[in-house]
């Protein structure tokens, strides 16, 4: 089923709904359709319209900031799809530290890579081999990214993405 992103009555990117929740809420008048869908629904009297983007009518305050999931989607889009060792078209996940050697499983020491550099690495060190992170693996931060690793976006939501932090979108999204 595909899905809706929810922006806040702010254009706050909140998080992602289903499209027929997406209606109802748009239907109930606590939303409004910011975006079409290609998609159509057909019911016994007509068609409606599914939405693509939503924006609340009115402002929700957020208690706390969600910690952005860490994702393989996510961590591609972080370190722009570039192996982090030398800058090439990254195709693996690495763990800077390796897990064998007590590395963690966080933003910190997770980072994309080449196939050649994470065969190349193994489980030594970069102390070991020598190497040096191109830049320093940190978690990102921006409203964006909760939606980024919650699945695909969809394309025509990027646009409201952007200005919330999240600059490599267009390529996560291919
Ligand atoms: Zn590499």
């Amino acid at each position: 089923m595909s899905q809706t992103l929810v922006l806040n009555a702010t254009y706050e990117p909140l998080g992602v709904v289903s499209e027929r929740r997406a209606l109802i809420l748009v239907l109930n008048e606590r939303a409004t359709s910011v975006e079409d869908s290609s998609r159509i629904l057909n019911y016994a009297r007509g068609s409606i319209t599914l939405p693509a983007v939503i924006k609340l009518n009115k402002f929700v305050k957020i208690p706390y900031r969600h910690a952005v999931p860490l994702s393989r989607r996510a961590i591609f889009a972080r370190d722009n799809n570039r192996c982090v060792y030398c800058g090439v078209t990254a195709t693996s996940i690495d763990h800077v530290i390796p897990r064998s050697r007590g590395g963690g499983h966080n933003w910190e020491n997770v980072v994309s890579a080449c196939h050649k550099c994470n065969h190349a690495k193994a489980d030594r060190t970069l102390k070991d081999l020598g190497w040096r992170l191109r830049h320093t693996p940190r978690e990102p931060v921006g409203a964006a990214w909760r939606i980024l690793g919650t699945g695909k976006p969809d394309r025509i939501w990027i646009p409201y993405l952007k200005p919330f932090g999240v600059e490599a979108m267009g390529a996560a999204s291919a």
